[in-house]
């Protein structure tokens, strides 16, 4: 059998690394499963982040999370670069699998995060990494001196494009209504760059191409018209939905499927199980909420423990 921790962290975005330092300095010397392909969460794929507190000039999101880590670790964090495929969380004693083994623990905290969302349009998945991705700082270069589109008016959809406008002969942004989603200062500045041209009232209906990505057909919301865009490079960034397949059904959900915690705590439907970050949050999703998260899903852990 296996020693039981007491706290395991599922997930290492902004929340797990939080939870982890707070638990780490409370002595519990967590365990955090941080992904194995995916370590670090959304932030691992973005650019500069300008609006986390404590770094004027900005920091990239790459950069953030290895400074959480190395914080966490310098307390007595653990960490195992292993997915969550099966968890039994029922009972005093909740058990994690992976593909390599499997952890015990007293308390969990599932900081899951969110997965991108898809444009479920014909093409989609047969110009997967051949011309369509979920991830500008991936992939950008290799579309240099092409012609780009990106999908969406949020501040993920606003920020890619810039970061794309550094490599694209043109960087096409598609968005279904008539105003962006994305913040003020993101908006101006996007509209401000020369080589980004807007679309809008405009959705991608089909991917057409060869062995790549060669067109996109675009439908006018209003009037239905239909065009095709030549294109090389097509990036879908229409926001993300939560990652709670893996819970199979244990832990209530909301009707959006975050999942559900009695505010203002993180605790869950099962006891010892707390969640936190954008598994949870359907509202603000930013770094800094879900870092507060994870420090409030500590917290609680703590107090459970001690009760
Ligand atoms: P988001 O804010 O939910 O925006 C998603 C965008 O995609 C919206 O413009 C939406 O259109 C569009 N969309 C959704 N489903 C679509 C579909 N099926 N087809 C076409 N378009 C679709 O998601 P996000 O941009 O990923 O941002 C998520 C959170 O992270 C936000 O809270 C954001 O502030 C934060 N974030 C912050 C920064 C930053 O501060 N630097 C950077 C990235 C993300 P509608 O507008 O019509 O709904």
């Amino acid at each position: 059998m296996s020693e039981i921790n007491n706290v395991v962290i599922v997930g290492s975005g902004p929340a797990g690394w939080t939870a982890a330092v707070y638990a780490a300095r409370a002595g519990f010397a967590p365990l955090v499963l941080a992904g194995e392909l995916e370590a670090g969460g959304a932030l691992m794929t973005t650019t500069e982040v300008e609006n986390f507190p404590g770094f004027p000039e900005g920091i990239m999101g790459p950069d953030l999370m290895a400074k959480m880590q190395e914080q966490a670790e310098r307390f007595g964090a653990r960490v195992e670069y292993e997915d969550a495929t099966e968890l039994e969380l029922a009972g005093e004693v909740k058990t994690i699998r992976t593909a390599y083994g499997e952890y015990r623990a007293r308390a969990v905290i599932l900081a899951l995060g969110s997965a991108h969302r898809r444009l479920g349009v014909p093409g989609e998945e047969e110009f997967a990494a051949k011309g369509v991705s979920y991830c500008a700082t991936c992939d950008g270069f290799f579309f240099k001196d092409k012609e780009i589109v990106v999908v969406g008016g949020g501040d993920s959809a606003v920020t890619e494009a810039l970061f794309l406008a550094r490599f694209g002969s043109a960087v096409h942004v598609v968005h279904r209504r008539d105003e962006l989603r994305a913040s003020k200062v993101l908006a101006e500045r996007l509209l401000a760059e020369e080589k980004v041209q807007m679309h809008w009232n405009s959705k991608v209906v089909e991917l057409k191409g060869g062995d790549v990505l060669e067109a996109a057909v675009l439908e006018d919301t209003t009037t239905g018209e239909r065009a095709e865009l030549p294109v090389s490079g097509l990036f879908v960034a229409i926001g993300h939905d939560p990652r709670t397949a893996v819970l199979g059904g244990q832990v209530a959900l909301d009707d959006a499927g975050h999942i559900r915690v009695e505010e203002p705590s993180t605790r869950t439907s099962i006891p010892g199980v707390f969640a936190a970050g954008d598994v949870v949050d359907r509202t603000y999703r930013q770094a800094i909420t879900a870092a507060a998260a994870g420090c409030r899903a500590a917290l609680d852990a703590q107090a459970y423990l001690a009760s």
